[in-house]
């Protein structure tokens, strides 16, 4: 594919040199994209400037702008690197059946991956995700419809298919006892882990952060889902910038954060934010190298998204809210100061949510908004 770039032949810093897995390298693009999957990556940081105004920050805040990539989320770096990483070993070729349990993002961009590459695709999701997330990828990819199953874990669908490959020995092993019944032995790159899904940010998203901002980030906030950007673009920074603090964020019901006791509130009770949280922890997630963790909750998420639209036009979602509110909240406490500069991922697109966060309704009903403007948008509440 025009996108892979020859392995091994990626100019290393010395810190990078100590990396030992392959370095695939950022790609260089054509001015004409020969595929949709071009324009995953080298995504814009933008400022967030009347928000930061009105919290009093002195310090810069940068939104590293996720929901621009090809199938709207973050997700789509990782599900284009590992369909690559497992063609270049060999393990899987066009025509293949590529099967993947997620929160949505990671299917939206793999089955844009797989229509564009010629491979069947599965992908299953726990009833909770919008239904945005559902319908996406049959219209992202219509004219190749008949290779795309959309398989929701709560309907107990059955699933038969002649060969399988998934990508990530965790959600291989979540697949395989929750539908197939019985668990499948492990994937070649070992259990729990996708080395692929890390790779992709300490590679790419992390050289791009550091290329925007001159090498110099102070602060760097990440919500957590599988962890794979928090580990991939964390470790990268924590090489280039050593004095850099690495903001952990995770939603109050999830048990990501460390110490364990930030945990205990509302332990393993349900959330509304999407993809980021987990009940358990993936391996893919290097726990330790954040400095601090914060525990976010839905409402000051949510509305923060709606602020960033409002205020911004970032059209992002709700996990851009979390991560958002909790910089604003990090680097006043920290003080941040003139000349620091505080960079936050938005990490997928108000696109998956129209029926959610974004509807008054939705948030007065979940009583998030104290009031319900009955079709007049209110982006605060009064
Ligand atoms: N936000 C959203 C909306 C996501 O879908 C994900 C991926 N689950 C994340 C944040 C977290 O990304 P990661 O899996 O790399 O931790």
């Amino acid at each position: 594919s025009a996108i892979i770039a020859p392995r091994c032949t990626y100019s290393t810093s010395k810190a990078s040199e100590k990396c030992p897995h392959i370095m695939a390298g950022r790609p260089k693009r054509g001015k004409i994209l020969e595929n949709a999957l071009e324009k995953v990556g080298d995504t814009p940081m933008i400022r967030i400037k009347h928000i930061a105004q009105e919290e009093g920050l002195e310090c810069e805040l940068l939104a590293k702008c996720e929901f621009f990539n090809a199938g709207g989320s973050i997700k789509d770096r990782i599900a284009v690197r590992m369909v690559e990483d497992a063609e270049a070993s060999g393990r899987i070729k066009p025509g293949d059946t590529l099967i993947e349990p997620t929160s949505g993002n990671t299917g939206i961009g793999l089955a844009l991956a797989c229509a564009i590459k010629g491979y069947r695709c599965i992908i299953t999701l726990p009833e909770k995700m919008s239904k945005e997330k559902i319908l996406e990828p049959w219209v992202l990819t219509s004219p190749l419809r008949d290779r795309i199953d959309i398989v929701v874990v709560a309907c107990g669908a059955c699933v038969h298919v002649a060969k399988l490959w998934f990508l990530s020995g965790l959600e291989q092993t979540l697949f395989s006892t929750r539908i197939l019944g019985n668990p499948l032995p492990p994937p070649p790159e070992g259990m729990y882990a996708n080395i692929s899904n890390p790779m992709a940010h300490y590679e790419n998203t992390a050289e791009e952060i550091l290329e925007q901002c001159d090498g110099q980030v102070d602060m760097l906030v990440v919500a957590a889902g599988t962890g794979g950007t928090l580990t991939g673009v964390g470790r990268k920074l924590k090489e280039r910038c050593p004095d850099v603090v690495l903001v952990g964020v995770d939603p109050v019901g999830s048990i990501l954060a460390l110490p364990e006791h930030l945990n205990d509130e509302g332990r393993l009770s349900s959330y509304k934010v999407e993809g980021i949280g987990y009940d358990f922890i993936p391996t893919v997630l290097d726990r330790n190298l954040a400095d601090l963790w914060v525990k976010s909750n839905d409402k000051e998420s949510f509305m923060m998204s709606r602020r960033l639209i409002r205020e911004e036009g970032l059209l992002c979602g709700g996990s851009s809210g979390a991560a958002v509110y909790a910089a604003v909240e990090e680097a006043k406490r920290q003080r941040l100061g003139p000349g620091k500069r505080c960079v936050v991922i938005l990490a997928d697109s108000v696109r998956n949510y129209m029926t959610k966060y974004l509807s008054d309704e939705w948030m007065y009903e979940q009583g998030f908004a104290a009031t319900c403007s009955q079709g007049r948008r209110v982006a605060h509440e009064p």
